[in-house]
């Protein structure tokens, strides 16, 4: 019986605390959140700028949709596509040192697009085994056989690029690892690339924004620049607001624009929304203090955490990790936080492998250095306690 499966398996996800329930959030994103009737302290988002809940951005998406009005009413191609959108493309271009941008509606239609679009049948994909959901699911959807290298490990890597006869090679990385926080080794990447003629696809979703002069991302970060990278960017994240674009060289994006499914199949995103991107992009770069921030309280973290008894990861990013282990420690850990007022996720598999279910603190700079002081009490007495 189909629907007494669907009922049986819901039952075995409670049983392996693999359930999950959304929670409600009364108020803007930010640090001082109203959720599900009671204020809480919030250590989730990826809104690392604070910019989510800034009134400059909701002042300019107000603007866009006085000049822009409210749908595009089509998909690009046809006649979706705004000289908003346009001017959007060109900014992203040239802030991340590319040729030329894509603009899509959100980073999982743009990884999808782009890696589904570059490789198929006899070609081949080496991904990261830590890479996002959206590039392995571009990558199954690609047809092209699909080789996972363990985290980080350029030396697997080029073992199977050598042993590897398919006609395009196409290399898939997060650039930061979004539940590490741990950064990839882009140079070496690029370098193997090279050297056998392969295309280096990455995704900057959590280094835009945060890492490099300007926030211009990863490969600011390492002062890389290549014709065969293809580079994603998301617009949810430090950004503030929602979206993504694909850059790279001419040819790269002139073959996404013909080839791209969920770049063409889909209606264009409002171009009131590209109008406050413009904003946000203006404002995310001119953003060093923030930065600055940012940087000033993950290092007081990692100091407060520094004798807790789970395992901090090693991240230099926003991102920080606390790994418990089972699904039931990152829950009582996580719960135990919530009764204090503070709400920090627990990540269980499949979104982390198994075993190392951990509670994903992100930081931002809306966050006060009072706000990572009331975390490290609060998880000072449940270390105690424990
Ligand atoms: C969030 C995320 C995405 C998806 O981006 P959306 O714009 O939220 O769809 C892609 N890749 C990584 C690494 C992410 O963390």
């Amino acid at each position: 019986m189909y629907l007494q499966d669907l009922r049986d398996d819901l039952v075995e996800l409670d049983r392996q605390s693999l359930r999950r329930a959304r929670r409600t959030l009364e108020t803007p994103c930010g640090p001082h959140a109203r959720v599900d009737g009671a204020p809480c302290l919030a250590f989730c988002s990826n809104d690392y700028l604070g910019l989510a809940g800034d009134p400059r951005l909701a002042e300019a998406l107000a603007e866009g949709a006085a000049r822009w009005g409210a749908g595009s009413g089509a998909s690009h191609l046809v006649s979706g596509h705004y000289a908003a959108h346009d001017q959007l493309e060109a900014e992203l271009a040239a802030w991340c040192g590319c040729d030329r941008s894509l603009s899509f509606s959100t980073g999982y239609m743009a990884n999808l697009a782009a890696v589904s679009a570059l490789a198929g049948r006899g070609d081949a994909i080496f991904a990261d085994r830590l890479n996002h959901a959206s590039l392995v699911d571009g990558a199954l959807l690609s047809g092209a056989t699909f080789k996972r290298y363990p985290h980080r490990d350029t030396a697997a890597l080029e073992a199977a690029l050598a042993a590897s006869s398919a006609r395009h090679k196409l290399i898939v990385s997060d650039t930061v690892f979004s539940m590490d926080g741990d950064v990839a080794p882009l140079p070496a990447l690029l370098d193997l690339a090279e050297r056998h003629d392969a295309l280096l696809l990455l995704d900057d979703a959590h280094g835009l924004g945060v890492l490099g002069p300007e926030g211009a991302g990863a490969l600011a970060h390492f002062g890389l620049r290549s014709e065969r990278i293809v580079l994603v960017g998301t617009l949810g994240k430090a950004a503030g607001l929602a979206g993504a674009f694909v850059a790279g060289s001419q040819t790269v994006i002139e073959w996404l624009l013909q080839k791209a499914r969920s770049y063409i199949f889909t209606t264009a995103a409002p171009p009131a929304l590209a109008h406050a991107l413009l904003c946000a992009v203006r404002l995310v770069r001119d953003a060093d203090p923030a930065r600055a921030q940012l940087a000033q309280l993950v290092a007081r973290l990692r100091e407060g955490l520094a004798d807790v008894p789970w395992t901090l990861a090693d991240s230099m990013t926003p991102i920080q990790p606390l790994i418990t282990g089972s699904n039931d420690s990152a829950l009582a850990l996580a719960s135990g936080l919530r009764e204090r007022g503070i709400w920090v996720p627990a990540i269980r598999p499949p979104t982390v492998p198994r075993g190392s279910a951990r509670l994903r603190i992100s930081l931002s700079a809306a966050h006060t250095r009072a706000d990572v002081d009331q975390l490290l009490a609060a998880l000072g007495e449940l270390a105690a306690a424990s």
